[in-house]
């Protein structure tokens, strides 16, 4: 194994930046450059000194011995001023180093999750830990990344375990008379497996809307203020707005936080009846996008407008530009900015409630796996029900769901996924 070193905090100035060395040379190389190292895990000032003799920092210096660090190698940390100048120079005393060299995106984690510190749907927590932008995905991203899949695999694991057992025993007693029936445990046991896997299944949907974000579309006529209502709720401009009607041919995004949640909000070109070949392609974006959004805000010229879309439950019905107009119904002005906290509060209300729905699962990834494992039980139960003599199918089926269980958390078929997963770290990660 080589000794990797890298950045481990942000680029940029700042008061400190962390430079992680990992692998057997990791004290070796410390020493070259700090001389004496502190204590295990103790922190200690030490001045930085190049091959010239020349000083580059003083810096707090951190050694984590093998067996008990982040990558289970032995690891140091340099904590330095945080300045271009500094790093640059730290870093090139490394690389001079034989047996030292740069890690590559993800390294240190690829490191852990070989070593067995991590398993793969801990390392997917860790990459969107580092990507959390909002509350309820720091959550998220913490309770996955603390073992929380692995932990309720497990528990499916160990019944599964069971059931394959219970079916494989009946399979060498199938000449003679089986002391005891076993099928009421084994299909109390899928059960159990089969309900929890289909709970998971679709409370990862909206996990992974949190992950992702949710989106929610600003429909409505051309000229109702959809653009003028995005920029007052995203603060800033950035939907182009005028009186032309027709002015927003695409779908233009904005991501904001409402409730703790990512939000996209999509301005979609105004729904009207129109010969002009460009904006027609943005209004039939507009229409698919809008359907295909977790819920929709309709922006109204007046209380009893016709809709081109049908509103479902969740969405917002709401009339424009309330300084012009005195409506009873609830309406808001991108104007002069009434009503906008009610609609603020309403879309937030309807997402929290979605929310509560989630799952621990966060990726398409963990859904596949689990819809596989899910199949292969149901299959196992109609085995079951064909009797005795044919459990050696109904265990086969119970261990392809286990199969597809280690899949979930990477215990099988990792190496292809690998690289996908660690290109999306960053360095020094
Ligand atoms: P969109 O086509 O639905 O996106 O509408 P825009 O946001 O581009 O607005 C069209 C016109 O209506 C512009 O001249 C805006 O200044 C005006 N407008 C938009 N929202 C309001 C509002 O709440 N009150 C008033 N009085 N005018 C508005």
């Amino acid at each position: 194994m080589d000794t990797i070193f890298a950045l481990a905090s942000a680029r940029g100035k700042a008061g400190v930046a962390v430079v992680r060395i990992s692998g057997p040379l990791a004290f070796s190389a410390a020493r070259q450059l700090a001389g004496e190292l502190p204590e295990i895990r103790t922190a200690g000032l030490r001045k930085l000194v190049g091959q010239g003799g020349l000083v580059l920092d003083e810096a707090l210096v951190l050694c984590f011995e093998e067996g008990s660090s982040f990558t289970r190698e032995s690891v140091v940390e340099l904590q330095l001023h945080g300045s271009g100048a500094v790093i640059r120079a730290v870093l090139f005393e490394l690389s001079e180093i034989d047996g030292l060299r740069f890690a590559e995106p993800g390294e240190f984690t690829r490191r852990a999750l070989e070593n067995d510190c991590m398993d793969l749907a801990q390392v997917e927590g860790l990459a969107d830990l580092l990507e959390a932008e909002t509350e309820a995905q720091r959550k998220q991203a913490y309770n996955v990344l603390s073992g929380a899949l692995g932990s309720i695999a497990e528990k499916w694991r160990a019944n599964l375990i069971r059931a394959a057992a219970l079916l494989e025993a009946t399979i060498d007693f199938a000449d003679e008379d089986v002391p005891v029936d076993v099928s009421p445990e084994v299909r109390s046991l899928l059960a159990e497996v089969s309900s929890a896997l289909e709970k998971e299944v679709s409370g990862s949907v909206i996990a992974e809307r949190i992950r992702s974000g949710f989106e929610v579309a600003i429909i409505g006529k051309p000229n109702v203020g959809k653009s003028t209502l995005l920029n007052a709720l995203a603060g800033r401009d950035a939907a182009i707005t005028s009186e032309v009607a027709g002015t927003t041919r695409d779908v233009i995004e904005v991501q904001m936080e409402l409730a703790g949640l990512a939000v996209t909000l999509l301005d979609t070109a105004g729904l009207r009846e129109t010969t002009d070949t460009v904006e027609a392609i943005g209004i039939e974006r507009a229409m698919s996008r809008a359907q295909a959004a977790d819920m929709r805000v309709f922006l109204l010229e007046h209380e009893n407008e016709s809709l081109s879309i049908q509103p479902v439950d969740g969405d917002v019905l709401v009339v424009g530009k309330a300084d012009e107009r005195n409506s009873t119904e609830f309406s808001v002005s991108g104007v002069t900015g009434q009503g906008l906290d009610e609609l603020v509060s309403k879309i937030s209300i309807t997402l929290s409630e979605r929310v509560q729905g989630a799952g621990t699962a966060t990726r398409e990834r963990h859904r596949i796996a689990m819809k596989n494992a899910k199949n292969a039980l149901d299959e196992a139960r109609i085995e079951i029900d064909h009797g005795a003599d044919r459990s050696e199918f109904a265990a086969e089926e119970v261990r392809t769901a286990l199969r597809a269980l280690d899949a979930l958390v990477g215990r099988v078929d990792v190496e292809h996924l690998l690289d996908e997963i660690f290109s999306s770290f960053c360095l020094g990660k």
